[in-house]
């Protein structure tokens, strides 16, 4: 590597200049056939984001994170605030994926299905090629008046995409009433949407790739997740070694491959952070290749242990152990799918409450019941005590039917003869049927005056 800047590519990130000042990059548009295979999946991506929340399955949502009332609709399975357990366990089983997916595929999600690389690379730069061109030499372009139109797009587009992510949280119906009605009514949502599209713009007009190369902490974890035996976008030195027009390699340094970077590296220096796998580089690559009628894939998905040995195997301690956990929580998660719940119940002691009276041989205790229903399907509930049945529930306040979905309070009775009562306390498994089928049993405890 004669060139200084060549040989200081590892002191510095390579979007800042020896003086400390911001680099722009200024990313040629690639073409070809891993650009067009990205573009169609990305268009299927934005696709899910902007109608997702549209669908409804038997009249509820599909998708829908509703955290101000801590109820979230995944795939169309409702989940509550009290299902702690299944959300901890799809964290962790995801969290599990990632890690074995990193450690055989390296950054692919960053390249094809991370957000940020999807809306900065298939949205915003696309918006920046129609306005100022495809940048032939890696310059800044000149126009200042299709500058300005081109950051007045972005900031429409950024507001556009803000409202498609608002409607993951509060679904189509409350985004078109907050649309129709005034802003004073709902000044707090508002101010929310103008900041989180402020910083939408902000990051994908000016922070950029400083987000992959720099922030996100996953880009980061790359150095130790990935090993030589991981698959990513890498450059066959073995082929393209010695490199230059005249010399014996494949590559003739045309640093094409570099000039589409969006993260503005180079990838004939070896495997680095800040490569998103986003395959740019492979399809200019192949294009050079295929104008000097040589092979292609000079740059291609492949490992370092690939390149040297020329065969990639993704078996390793590692990957055998990650697949292991994550089929142990995948079980676990299935079991405590099945065994969930229609419904969920908290059954307490009114208040201040003992125990009453009722007449002189019957002994009553009071309950507060919540309840709530986790299916679609609505329920006509009876509270029954299978293991006493000489016990009597009375409903006091409340109702018995719950509709789907529905969290219903209700107070509630029992009231048991003193003679069939032997302790001063004594704990009875309640239970909740609709008919015969049970739904769902809670513990309570009976105080009497022995
Ligand atoms: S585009 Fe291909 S031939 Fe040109 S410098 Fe990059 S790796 Fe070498
Ligand atoms: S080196 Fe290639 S795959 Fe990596 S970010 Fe740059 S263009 Fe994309």
């Amino acid at each position: 590597m004669g060139n200084n800047e060549e040989s200081t590519f590892r002191d510095r990130p390579i979007n800042i200049d020896k003086t400390g000042k911001r680099q722009w990059i200024y990313a040629r548009q690639p073409k070809g056939s891993w650009y067009t295979r990205r573009r169609f999946f990305a268009l299927f991506l934005l696709s899910v984001l902007a109608f997702a929340p549209f669908i409804s399955v038997d009249g509820h949502p599909f998708m829908l994170l509703d955290i101000a009332n801590r109820r979230f609709y995944i795939l169309g399975l409702s989940i509550y605030a009290q299902d702690t357990y299944i959300m901890a366990l799809v964290m962790a089983s995801v969290v599990v994926f990632v890690v074995l997916f990193t450690v055989v595929f390296g950054r692919l999600w960053c390249g094809w299905a991370c957000p940020q690389t999807v809306f900065l690379e298939m949205v915003y730069r696309r918006i920046e090629y129609l306005f100022e061109g495809n940048y032939r030499s890696g310059k800044k372009p000149a126009s200042t008046l299709r500058t300005i139109a081109k950051h007045m797009t972005y900031f429409v587009v950024t507001v556009i995409i803000a409202n498609l992510m608002l409607n993951w949280f509060i679904g189509p119906k409350a985004l078109f009433r907050i649309m129709a009605e005034p802003v004073s009514e709902h000044l707090v949502g508002f101010l929310f949407l103008i900041a989180i599209s402020g910083a939408y713009y902000f990051i994908y007009a000016f922070f950029r790739e400083q987000i992959c190369t720099m922030v996100c902490p996953y880009g980061r974890l790359q150095s130790v997740l990935t090993d030589s035996k991981t698959i990513m976008v890498t450059y066959d030195y073995k082929r393209g070694e010695p490199r230059g027009s005249k010399q014996s390699g494949q590559c003739i340094n045309c640093n094409r491959c570099v000039s589409v970077c969006p993260t503005g590296i180079d990838i004939k220096n070896g495997t680095q952070l800040e490569c998103t796998n986003c395959t740019a580089c492979i399809d200019e690559c192949n294009d050079v290749m295929k104008k000097l009628k040589r092979p292609p894939n000079l740059i291609r998905y492949t490992s370092v242990s690939g390149i040297e040995t020329g065969k990639n195997s993704i078996k390793s301690a590692r990957t055998y152990a990650y697949s292991a956990v994550l089929l142990v929580l995948l079980a676990i998660l299935s079991v405590v799918l099945i065994e969930r719940t229609p419904i969920d119940t908290t059954v307490l002691r009114v208040p201040g409450t003992m125990f009453q009276m009722a007449t002189a041989d019957t002994v009553s205790n009071m309950y507060r019941t919540k309840i709530i229903n986790k299916t679609h399907v609505g329920h006509h509930l009876q509270i029954r005590i299978p293991d006493a049945p000489f016990a009597n529930v009375e409903l006091i306040s409340g109702k018995e039917y719950i509709a789907g979905n529905e969290m219903i309070e209700t107070i509630i009775v029992i009231k048991i003869n003193k003679a069939d009562i032997k302790k001063k306390s004594t704990n009875f498994e309640i239970g909740f049927f609709d008919g015969n089928q049970l739904l769902r049993k809670s513990k309570i405890n009976f105080l009497a005056p022995h």
